[in-house]
């Protein structure tokens, strides 16, 4: 398990407003290049015709998953439930067979729609820094999630594999479609998929002790904030400060208030309103 001893690398400078104090923005320290979560289809598939597996390994293999835990390892992830959820989840499933050779690089691929399974990195990341949150530390689990971005499912598998609870909403009903189906071998008892606006969070099985969004709006809403438990943490991308791009959003929900922490950047999809 993560403690605060193991922080990523360096990536996330704290910089927490004051206990009681609203939320408030912080200054980052911006890393030379932004994380790109997201890139584009034809980057994608031209890489498709390029990239195959290693000769010898099929998808199948968990060695595909372990070289790809140990980058992540290297990367600076330490959290080892996250570095565990990662080796057993098979990311080849949740993409289109035609990319499944790339689903072990570094790189988001398209999921249809114009939306993207994001990055392992950043998975990794964003899950890691629920971790360090109070709740998380002391259970030694994520407790009850709320996930906003279904998409095609995947961090969803990896949530739930470290959750009591995971619920997790998406504004498309074909992406919510393709996630019930990708998740159907997977233990999907304590998985709630519901298609509808995640802006608006899901009050019936608030409070959540970890929300994590994959979408960015031009701030977090307050109806996450709202629903997130004392003692938990909400990661989500937003806009900048400055107006210029996202930053991920850090935001811990104290006895006294909230704390909220801004890091990297970030290039997240737009988050929407609305369900269709
Ligand atoms: N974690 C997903 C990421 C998908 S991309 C994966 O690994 O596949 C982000 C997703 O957020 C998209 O599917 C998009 O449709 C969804 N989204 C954007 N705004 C939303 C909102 N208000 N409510 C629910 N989902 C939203």
């Amino acid at each position: 398990m993560s403690t605060s001893s193991d922080r990523p690398r360096g990536r996330f400078p704290a910089n927490l407003a004051a206990p009681g104090a609203a939320p408030a923005v912080g200054t980052a320290r911006k890393p030379a290049e932004p994380l790109r979560p997201q890139r584009l289809l034809a980057e994608a598939v031209r890489d498709a015709r390029r990239l195959a597996p290693p000769s010898g390994l099929g998808l199948d293999n968990p060695a595909m998953r372990q070289r790809m835990v140990e980058r992540l390892r290297q990367d600076g992830v330490r959290c080892e439930a996250v570095l565990q959820a990662m080796l057993t989840v098979p990311r080849h499933g949740f993409v289109d067979s035609a990319l499944a050779a790339q689903a072990y690089e570094d790189t988001s691929l398209p999921i249809g729609l114009g939306q993207t399974i994001s990055k392992p990195s950043v998975v990794a990341r964003m899950i890691e820094w629920l971790f360090l949150g109070q709740s998380a530390r002391q259970a030694g689990h994520l407790g009850r999630v709320l996930e906003i971005g279904t998409g095609c499912g995947y961090q969803t598998a990896l949530l739930a594999a470290m959750a009591r609870q995971v619920v997790s909403m998406e504004r498309l009903q074909p992406l919510h479609e393709l996630a019930r189906r990708q998740l159907a071998a997977h233990h999907t008892s304590h998985i709630h998929l519901l298609h509808g606006d995640g802006m608006l969070g899901h009050p019936p099985r608030a409070p959540y002790d970890s929300i994590v969004a994959a979408a960015g709006g031009e701030e977090v809403p307050a109806a996450w904030l709202n629903q997130l438990a004392v003692g938990g943490r909400l990661v989500a991308p937003a806009r900048a400060q400055d107006g210029r791009g996202q930053v991920l959003v850090i935001v811990d929900r104290t006895e006294q208030g909230y704390l909220r922490t801004t890091g990297e950047t970030v290039q997240f999809v737009p988050l929407k309103s609305g369900a269709c």
